[in-house]
C-alpha cells in the first residue's frame, strides 16, 4: 500500500512542477520591436503577385500569427503536450569545465536545445505548424531545408500527425549529411535535393548553373505548392510567426535564469533566417538596454548578412518565386561557398533581425569555418557536448565573451542558446580537424 502510494505520489507531483515549468502561450516579439516590421511586398515585374501567392499556399494559422500584434499568444493544449512529451523544458546548464579552462570570472549557460529527439531546437516550430496543418484539414506539407535540420524535424512532427510531406533539401548538405537524409525517409518524409528536376524552378535553376543553398530550396518548395493544393507550404525560420513558436526557448530561459536568481549581462545565438536568435532574446527584449544586457548575433562568415550585407529588398529565392522582403541580404545572386555550416548558408534573413540589427539592438559577429569547428572541438573537450556546426557560431562567441570578460577582469553571466546537436555533421568536424589550425582560442588562452 505504502510502497504505491510512494511510487505514485511523488510523479503526480513532479508533473505538476513539469507542467507549469512549461510556458503555456508563445511571445510575440513584434509590438517590442521599435517600429513595425516591414511588410512583404511584389516586385514590379509585371509578373503574378507572389504575396497573394503566399497566401494562398500557406497555413492560415501562420497568416494570422504573422499578423498578430498581441504580446501573448496561447499555444494550444495538443501541442504543449507534445512540448512536454518530447524534453521541454529544455534543461539550462552551467559550462563550469569551460569557464575553469577559460579561467574567466564570468559564468557560461547553455540553454540545451540540443537534447531534443532530432537534434535541434526546430521540432518546437514543426509540432506547431504540423498540429495547424492537421486541425485545418491539409493532407500534406512541403518545405525547403538547409543543413537538414528543419526537414528531419518536418518529418518527425508529419509522422505525429500523418500527413504526407515533401522536403527540398541544398544539394550542398544533402551530400555532405546522407544519414540525415535517411532519417528523414525512415520517418515518412520525401527528399529532393536542390535545384532538383521535380519543380520549373528547379530545372530553371539547374540550367543556370545555380549551386543549391535553402534559397534554391525555397524557390522549390513554393513552387511545389502552388502546382499541388495537397500540400501546403510552410517555413522553419525567418517568419514571425515561426519565431513566435521559437519564442519557448526564451520563455524558458528566462524562468530559469530567474529561479536560478542570476540576470544575464549577454545573450548569444547564431543566426541563418533568425529563428532561434529571436524566439531566444525576444522574451528579455522589454527589458533590454543598451550597454545593461548584450544580443550577440554569430553569423557565418562566409554568409556575412549582417556585417557585410545591404538593407534592401530583396527576394529568399535566387530566381524571385518569392515575395520580396526588407532585411540584410547579400543579394540573391551572391554565390555562397561549399561549406559544412547549411544551416546559415542563405543570402537575405529575417525582417525581424534586420530591424533588430538595424536599430543596433543585435550586434553581429561573423566567425569562419575553421574558427567555429575549433570551437566545437574545445566545447566537446571540455563539456562532453558535440555542437552543430551553426551553433559552434555561438560557442565561439561566448568563448571569446569569456575571454574578454578575464581581460577586463569582470564578472557576467553569459547565456547562448545551444541550437542543436553535431553527431551527423562529424564530417565537417572531420575535415576541419585536416585543415592548418588557426590556434586562434588558444592563443586567447595562453595570454591570460
Ligand atoms: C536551422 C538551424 C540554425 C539556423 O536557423 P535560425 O532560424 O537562424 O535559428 C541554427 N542551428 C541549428 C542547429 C539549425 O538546425
Amino acid at each position: 500500500m505504502n510502497d504505491s502510494n510512494e511510487g505514485i505520489i511523488p510523479s503526480i507531483h513532479n508533473r505538476s512542477i513539469h507542467n507549469r515549468s512549461i510556458p503555456d502561450r508563445w511571445f510575440n516579439v513584434a509590438p517590442h520591436l521599435p517600429e513595425p516590421i516591414p511588410p512583404a511586398k511584389d516586385p514590379d515585374d509585371g509578373g503574378p503577385s507572389r504575396v497573394a501567392l503566399m497566401s494562398r499556399i500557406r497555413l492560415k494559422a501562420a497568416l494570422n500569427q504573422d499578423a498578430s500584434r498581441e504580446t501573448w499568444i496561447p499555444i494550444p493544449g495538443p501541442i504543449q503536450e507534445h512540448y512536454e512529451q518530447f524534453g521541454r523544458p529544455t534543461p539550462l546548464t552551467r559550462a563550469r569545465k569551460l569557464e575553469a579552462y577559460l579561467g574567466t570570472p564570468a559564468k557560461i549557460f547553455v540553454k540545451r536545445e540540443d537534447l531534443l529527439p532530432t537534434g535541434s531546437f526546430k521540432l518546437n516550430s514543426s509540432i506547431a505548424q504540423a498540429w495547424f496543418a492537421s486541425s485545418e484539414g491539409a493532407p500534406g506539407l512541403v518545405t525547403e531545408t538547409g543543413a537538414g535540420q528543419w526537414g528531419h524535424a518536418v518529418a518527425f512532427a508529419s509522422r505525429l500527425y500523418g500527413l504526407k510531406n515533401v522536403i527540398f533539401w541544398a544539394n550542398v548538405s544533402a551530400r555532405q549529411k546522407k544519414e540525415r537524409g535517411t532519417l528523414i525517409k525512415l520517418l515518412g518524409g520525401t527528399v529532393h535535393p536542390s535545384p532538383s528536376l521535380e519543380t520549373s524552378t528547379g530545372r530553371m535553376m539547374a540550367d543556370q548553373g545555380v549551386v543549391g543553398s535553402l534559397g534554391s530550396a525555397i524557390g522549390e518548395a513554393i513552387t511545389f505548392a502552388s502546382t499541388n493544393s495537397d500540400y501546403k507550404y510552410i517555413s522553419g525560420s525567418n517568419h514571425l510567426h515561426v519565431i513566435q513558436h521559437q519564442s519557448i526557448i526564451g520563455l524558458e530561459t528566462k524562468r530559469q535564469l530567474e529561479t536560478m536568481g542570476e540576470r544575464p549581462d549577454k545573450l548569444i545565438a547564431c543566426v541563418g533566417g533568425g529563428s532561434n536568435l529571436a524566439g531566444f532574446m525576444g522574451p528579455f527584449l522589454p527589458e533590454w538596454k543598451r550597454d545593461a544586457l548584450r544580443f550577440i548575433a554569430a553569423e557565418a562568415a562566409t554568409a556575412p548578412r549582417l556585417t557585410k550585407g545591404e538593407w534592401r529588398y530583396d527576394h529568399a529565392d535566387p530566381i524571385g518565386i518569392s515575395p520580396l522582403s526588407l532585411s540584410y541580404t547579400l543579394g540573391r545572386n551572391y554565390q555562397l561557398p561549399e561549406t559544412h555550416i547549411g544551416g546559415l548558408r542563405q543570402h537575405n534573413g529575417s525582417p525581424v533581425v534586420g530591424l533588430l540589427r538595424r536599430h543596433g539592438i543585435i550586434e553581429p559577429r561573423a566567425y569562419s569555418e575553421q574558427e567555429v569547428f575549433e570551437a566545437g572541438r574545445l566545447f566537446l573537450q571540455q563539456e562532453g557536448i558535440l555542437a552543430a556546426p551553426e551553433s559552434c557560431h555561438a560557442v565561439r562567441a561566448a568563448i571569446d565573451c569569456a575571454v574578454e570578460a578575464r581581460q577586463m577582469k569582470r564578472p557576467e553571466t553569459i547565456v547562448f542558446c545551444l541550437s542543436g546537436n553535431g553527431l551527423l555533421d562529424l564530417g565537417g568536424y572531420a575535415a576541419s580537424e585536416e585543415a592548418p589550425q588557426s590556434a586562434e582560442i588558444e592563443y586567447a588562452i595562453a595570454t591570460r
